[in-house]
């Protein structure tokens, strides 16, 4: 297989797939560059072994064509600056701007394509599309994990039109390798840690789970279905009644599977879900008419810690309370604060997904865990034990 290491670059055109979806403030800058800077050593790669780098990216959602405030102009001064070089600009990812820039590109510089998503084509898969991005290059490089679960013209698609001359970037590789350590290789005890909002998001990451780990805990918005699916009084808590069954399933199967779920003892309940409602800590399975969990309680995050802090693997995704305010984020950061003691300790540590990562972000810790992930709902889709298309059209 092709690799950016074994494959000769020079002279030739590089067209390379990268994530630069990231966050404007109101001003169009730039305020959270971890995508950019994870796409760095690939591009600089390039350039050392002589490519002319075309680099393109999609950047939020954009519905009817282009939008000012969807241009991927915004991300050029960051850019600039990180590659310490003039990165040169088209106003459109396809057409004849884009076909001279790309013909007249020399070695070691960089074009930035505007935003494919200004063309439906991108999320249709159309391959016609493709075709018109794979005729400015010689080279296809995938380096957008982000996006591998989408089978987009430019993440999947535009590679049949480079049988012989595509390959992973830096970044595709080392988000698999990391996931395939967690999935194919883990050392044991292994125990996977499990929020966030709604069980529907996360039940087929759960029954992928079940037959690797040794410890699932639950918590979150997710851990009410359960509590309810084992007789418990959940309030008005965030609860899926459609899932209460999948969530007794899942339990049995963890039963015969000797996995042990780990739901929270006590949860933090509020009569509002505002950060200043009145707060009081209480059983997770007797939670009073007219209140709501929104956080874990101190007992289930005392539980949780000697879990986690035993585990050789831990897995990470979706916070364990509204960690959004201040008031309910103590079961959030317990775990995170657990992981990282954990990693301190010899455990390999993945965490994933957006919400977990801004968690561990926010609390100083992304370079206390072994791995942090780029990729959320691409992420999830791997662990779910499905082929990302973005994957499956580099290895075949
Ligand atoms: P997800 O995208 O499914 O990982 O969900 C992340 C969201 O879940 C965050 O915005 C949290 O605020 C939210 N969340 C966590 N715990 C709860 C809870 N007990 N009730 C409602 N929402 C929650």
């Amino acid at each position: 297989m092709n690799t950016i290491d074994n494959y000769n670059f020079s002279g030739k055109k590089a067209i390379v797939r990268v994530d630069f979806n990231v966050p404007l403030n109101e001003q169009f800058e730039v305020t959270d560059d971890t995508r950019i800077r994870a796409a760095i050593p690939t591009i600089q790669k390039l350039r050392e072994k002589g490519a002319a780098v075309i680099l393109m990216s999609h950047l939020g959602r954009p519905k009817n064509g282009p939008e000012d405030r969807f241009s991927l102009k915004h991300v050029i001064k960051d850019l600039n600056k990180k590659l310490n070089t003039e990165v040169l600009f088209a106003n459109d990812c396809i057409g004849e701007e884009a076909r001279q820039k790309a013909t007249t590109l020399k070695a070691g510089e960089v074009l930035l394509l505007e935003n494919l998503r200004f063309h439906p084509e991108e999320t249709k898969g159309d391959a016609g599309f493709a075709k018109k991005l794979a005729q400015l290059a010689d080279v296809y490089v995938n380096d957008a994990f982000g996006t591998a679960h989408r089978a987009h013209a430019s993440t999947a698609i535009i590679a049949q039109f480079f049988p012989h001359d595509k390959m992973f970037g830096y970044l595709m590789m080392k988000e698999l390798e990391n996931l395939n350590k967690v999935l194919k290789n883990a050392d044991h005890p292994f125990t996977a840690i499990l929020g966030g909002a709604k069980v529907s998001g996360k039940i087929e990451v759960i029954n992928n789970l079940l037959d690797k780990v040794d410890n699932l805990i639950i918590g979150g918005g997710m851990m009410f279905t359960f509590i309810k699916a084992k007789g418990g009084n959940v309030g008005k808590s965030l609860v899926e009644d459609e899932l209460i069954e999948t969530a007794k399933d899942a339990m049995q199967k963890a039963e015969e599977l000797g996995v042990n779920i780990y739901l929270p003892e006590d949860a933090v309940v509020a009569d509002k879900f505002d950060n200043d409602a009145n707060q009081k800590c209480v059983p997770s399975n007797s939670i009073p008419e007219g209140w709501m969990g929104l956080d874990i309680g101190v007992e289930s995050s005392e539980t949780f810690r000697k879990v986690i802090e035993n585990s050789a693997t831990l897995l990470w995704n979706g916070p364990m309370g509204v960690f959004e305010m201040d008031n309910f984020a103590e079961g959030t950061i317990d775990v995170a604060q657990a992981i990282a003691r954990a990693t301190e300790k010899g455990a390999y540590s993945l965490v994933g997904g957006g919400d977990s990562v801004a968690a561990i972000n926010k609390y100083h810790l992304e370079n206390k865990v072994s791995y942090v992930s780029t990729g959320g709902g691409a992420m999830l889709e791997y662990i779910e034990g499905k082929t990302l298309p973005g994957v499956a059209a580099i290895e075949n």
